[in-house]
């Protein structure tokens, strides 16, 4: 009796789920039908931001450009010639931004995550073919950052000729610190950029150093791509890179604009 009564019930049950499943298709055609226009389909991204140093507001982050080879000594102990390259850019992924503070979590899938400490530039006023000498008038502030590499994908990458995102536009690979006014502490062009790993001393440079200055960064990214009102461009990293591991603190900073703290977790 008790085994009929069940083979019973499923019978009732299939033909009750796939009303079930045609009920709900047909709510969510009703749903996406009635929406209010311009509705989104699926869940929106959230803005990424960062804080602004001093104040409650916010730096709406919009693309992370980054300049690669921009020290002399780092480019030497990447292989490469400083003296012979125009400047090149790659991007990062803005959504994940880890806050000085913060943890970073270890990426997954490489074994050679590396450190590159950089001074960043926060565009306040876009535009396509800026010269350089008005190029400063396009900055709203500055902060500290870490590039953060997947050096063992990026290597391969290179060799292959296959694009760098792998290496370099992973999730969190752009801990920053808050947005620093340049009406407060002006356009850094010399001091110290550095970084220290448990304590002991990583990279070491001066802005002094940097092969293409910011508003020569400026003037040619501009001419690749129309800068807008929120993007960071990462101005690159002086000599000393090398690889991070879970539990390290990477504590760096440019003198005159801020000092970064991360825990790699
Ligand atoms: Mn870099």
């Amino acid at each position: 009796m008790a085994r009929k009564a069940k083979k019973t019930k499923n019978k009732k049950n299939k033909p009750a789920k796939a009303t079930a499943a045609r009920r709900t298709r047909k709510v969510s055609k009703t749903a996406a039908k009635t929406a209010a226009a311009g509705a989104f389909v699926v869940r929106a991204p959230e803005a990424p931001s960062l804080p602004v140093a001093g104040t409650r507001a916010r730096f709406p982050v919009r693309r992370i450009f980054c300049v690669g080879r921009n020290y002399a000594e780092h480019t030497r102990e990447m292989g490469h010639d400083p003296d012979r390259e125009l400047p090149f850019f790659f991007m990062k992924d803005p959504s994940g931004l880890v806050l000085s503070g913060g943890t970073f979590p270890y990426p997954p899938i490489s074994k050679d995550v590396h450190h590159e400490i950089e001074l960043v530039a926060a565009i306040g006023k876009g535009g396509a073919d800026i010269p350089k000498e008005k190029a400063l008038s396009h900055i709203y502030g500055y902060a500290v950052g870490l590039d953060m590499t997947r050096r063992d994908l990026q290597g391969e990458a290179k060799k292959t000729g296959r694009p760098w995102e792998v290496g370099k536009a992973f999730a969190h690979a752009a801990p920053c610190t808050a947005v620093h006014p340049a009406g407060a502490i002006g356009h850094p062009n010399e001091g110290h950029i550095w970084l220290n790993v448990n304590g002991h001393q990583r990279q070491r440079g001066d802005l002094k150093e940097l092969i293409w200055s910011v508003p020569e960064i400026i003037a040619h990214v501009s001419r690749l791509f129309v800068l807008a009102p929120g993007d960071l461009i990462f101005t690159g990293t002086p000599a000393g890179v090398g690889p991070v591991a879970k539990g390290d603190v990477l504590e760096g900073g440019v003198e005159g604009v801020d000092r970064l703290v991360v825990r790699v977790g």
